[in-house]
């Protein structure tokens, strides 16, 4: 019953207008056929932390791990810049102890990540969510990109063009590559997606929808929304990357297709934590400790986020739970295997915290 995602588009059509989840042929539809850029380049450049958000104010460069920050530095860092195929996790305390936050790529500002101006000590790897083998996490999800560019709109066309460096198959790679090490440790883990489809239209009131399922699935992003982020001088490449992380995530996130299906909330809640530590938390969004855990999306994201600075590898655990194969039906009992507590009293711990 391949259909577990039904609720979410239409709950994405809601919100977003008419979506429909047709794959109708576009007018100009490419291929990119260029070989799969990007090997993970080497972590040979240094990761570079700064005093204030969007990489201002003072600031200090490291290529090795870090014990202690030192005292002009302690609970001082609100932004970080990470190098290609680096990855840097933020420790509380000193010698790696306390709360941790592990990034995969730059991060703009540590507020809503639960982590600004409390970092004492870092580590950095080569990626991949803890000790796997990055090249084939990276060879699993390195999808192939076809591009319908439907909107011929001179100025409205370039939007995405421009973000993607020209390049939008390996713009696209990259954002696949992340998702993966965010959520998984040896690529035998991985649901087996190959392929995603991006159509960019001229959509007025609408913002993104995505359809298909797993390996094979197509996301929409409208045009039009687009130019009114360039119009609001917003980042038009952080909200690319956003909607991105969030609907590549659903490509190679486990969702226990073969028992009853996860909790939908916690499907959306994990693309929104993955969108969220690779630094692209929406403009202005912030920990809402009201509703319920599994309302989905920012709500569920942030406590999820809260969970994994305090619980080991806590997402990459939580997202193996949902196992496809493995014949269980999943239950919020995952929660307790992980940390030991029911999610109800994690929830409630959490919005006491805020
Ligand atoms: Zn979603």
């Amino acid at each position: 019953m391949p259909h577990r995602f039904t609720r979410q588009i239409v709950a994405f059509a809601c919100a977003c207008s008419a979506a429909t989840a047709s794959w109708s042929a576009p007018p100009q539809t490419q291929s990119f056929g260029k070989a799969a850029a990007a090997a993970a380049a080497a972590a040979a450049s240094p990761v570079c932390f700064y005093a204030d958000i969007n990489y201002q104010g003072a600031s200090f460069c490291g290529s090795a791990n870090n014990g202690w920050v030192g005292r002009t530095w302690n609970d001082r860092i609100s932004s970080v810049k990470v190098p290609a195929g680096a990855q840097v996790t933020l420790y509380e305390h000193a010698n790696y102890g306390g709360r941790s936050l592990v990034l995969n790529g730059d991060n703009a500002n540590l507020v809503p990540m639960g982590m600004n101006d409390m970092a004492s000590s870092f580590k950095l790897t080569a990626g991949s969510g803890g000790g796997g083998n990055t090249s084939e996490l990276d060879a699993k999800c390195t999808p192939t990109v076809q591009l319908s560019q439907e909107d011929t709109d001179p100025q409205r066309s370039r939007l995405f063009l421009d973000v993607s460096g020209d390049n939008p198959e390996a713009f696209m790679q990259d954002i696949g590559r992340k998702v993966c090490r965010t959520l998984y440790r040896q690529a035998s883990e991985i649901r087996n997606a190959s392929r995603v489809r991006l159509i960019l239209r001229y959509a007025p009131g609408q913002v993104a929808w995505k359809s298909g399922d797993g390996a094979d699935i197509t996301v929409m992003i409208s045009t039009d929304h687009l130019q009114r982020v360039k119009n609001e001088n917003r980042d038009v490449g952080k909200e690319i990357k956003g909607i991105l992380f969030h609907e590549m995530t659903h490509m190679y996130q486990q969702d226990d297709r073969d028992g009853r299906g996860a909790d939908p909330g916690l499907i959306e809640g994990i693309a929104d934590t993955v969108r969220f530590k690779n630094g692209f938390v929406p403009d202005g969004a912030q920990p809402n400790p009201n509703g319920n855990w599994n309302d989905g999306y920012r709500t569920t994201a942030f406590f999820l986020l809260w969970l994994d600075q305090r619980y080991d590898g806590f997402i990459y655990r939580l997202n193996l739970t949902m196992d496809g194969q493995d014949g269980k039906v999943w239950t919020p009992d995952a929660f307790r295997a992980i940390t030991g507590k029911p999610v109800d009293q994690l929830w409630a711990e959490y919005r006491a915290a805020q």
